[in-house]
């Protein structure tokens, strides 16, 4: 059982590639998306027990993952092994500190490493959903009720997509409606509408097709400037959305907290925001109400719960960023269901091999929910048949 040590003996990343068929390809700002990548990671102990986890460093198609599967492999995987794999979050705030996290724990404050953004925190992020989905098996209870319990056997999700045109996007969020019951969809609107006028016709055009009771979700992927995004906001003022995502770059905190206090529009942000100092920092800007933690981004499960806290603390709400395969996508749905804050899923209806092909469960919305995993662990059988026949790289450490 969990009360003793069970040492780490593996961990193995892979740079997967799953190629997106045509049909279900979509074109957006990041786009023609044709495939879809992650790196992948399998945390074996030495009992034979092992973890799945993820990290994410760019949506869909948009980068490679050479450099973050390398990462794992060649740096973070030598410094995990032989330590205690039924600890997930004392290791990711070792794996934080680096080669000062002894100084961290006996002092009870952060002494990062100079990488403290970005990939280094991506890695810990899969290493991180890897232990708990180990510790979930070892015990044989799922996530969810490691941290606490869930508040309900399922959450509503939205519908996410919505790229058509103006012509075209009605159509296309009132077919999310009636296959998943959904109520709530999100569209994307950006640079590639050519125009913020022709960015708003998209979305009064949607809002038209859908009706006044279907909440519409509006994600900008940070395109606009402070005056863009005010223009737009005037443009849709009688759209009611739900949210508007990512108005500006995520290095414009303070843009965001302006476009806040003009708009009535609730803003969502934080999917490439890291650990919950980034959160804090966004909270205390005043610049957001709705916070998209990534799990395979922010640091993982022990991040996300944090982050969740700070939510909390502020009277804010937390929707995960769910854009991932499965152990990124179902480490959000445990959090979310396991804090008084989340309230919400995303639910992918672009092409997204690695959440329905990439494991044996399925996921699917019905009557506009989404149902919590109840299987230990994260609650995923990896098909590492398939996983195996998308690999792209993933050399194991020099000498290992
Ligand atoms: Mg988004």
């Amino acid at each position: 059982m969990g009360n003793r040590p069970l040492p780490i003996a593996n961990l193995q990343a892979w740079w997967v590639h799953v190629p997106i068929p045509e049909r279900q390809q979509h074109f957006g700002d990041f786009g023609q998306v044709s495939s879809f990548d992650s790196t992948i990671v399998r945390v074996t102990a030495e009992n034979g027990v092992v973890g799945w986890g993820e990290a994410k460093n760019a949506p869909g198609s948009a980068g490679t993952y050479a450099a973050l599967t390398a990462l794992l492999n060649q740096e973070i995987a030598p410094k995990l092994i032989g330590k205690n794999a039924l600890a997930p979050s004392v290791l990711a705030d070792e794996l934080y500190s680096g080669v000062r996290a002894h100084f961290a724990s006996a002092r009870g404050f952060v002494f990062p490493e100079m990488s403290r953004r970005g990939m280094s925190v991506a890695a810990i992020s899969a290493v991180d959903i890897a232990l708990w989905d180990l510790l979930g098996k070892t015990l044989d209870a799922p996530v969810w009720q490691l941290l606490g319990g869930r508040r309900a056997e399922r959450l509503p999700a939205y519908g996410s997509g919505g790229w058509a045109s103006a012509a075209d996007i009605g159509p296309e969020l009132r077919d999310y409606v009636d296959r998943g019951k959904f109520g709530a969809v999100k569209m994307r609107i950006g640079p590639m509408d050519g125009s913020m006028q022709e960015s708003a016709r998209r979305v009064i055009a949607a809002r038209e097709a859908i009706g006044p009771d279907v909440e519409l979700l509006v994600d900008a992927h940070g395109a606009f400037t402070l005056a863009e995004a005010k223009r737009f906001c005037h443009l849709v003022r009688d759209c009611d959305l739900g949210w508007l995502e990512e108005p500006l770059s995520g290095d414009d905190k303070p843009g965001m907290a302006r476009l806040r206090e003009f708009t009535h529009v609730p803003i969502a942000a934080g999917e490439s925001e890291y650990t919950r100092f980034d959160f804090r920092d966004m909270i205390d800007a005043g610049a957001v109400d709705v916070l998209q933690p990534d799990l395979a981004v922010c640091g993982g499960i022990t991040e996300g719960m944090r982050i969740a806290a700070l939510a909390s603390a502020h009277n804010l709400r937390m929707a995960p960023h769910l854009w991932s395969g499965a152990p990124g996508f179902t480490a959000g749905m445990h959090i979310a269901a396991a804090s008084n804050c989340g309230y919400i899923l995303e639910y992918s209806l672009g092409g997204h091999p690695m959440l329905h092909d990439l494991v044996e469960e399925e996921f699917v919305a019905r009557d506009g929910y989404l149902d919590i995993p109840d299987r230990p662990g994260l609650g995923i059988t990896i098909r590492e048949d398939y996983l195996q026949a998308h690999v792209v790289s993933g050399e194991p450490a020099v000498g290992r």
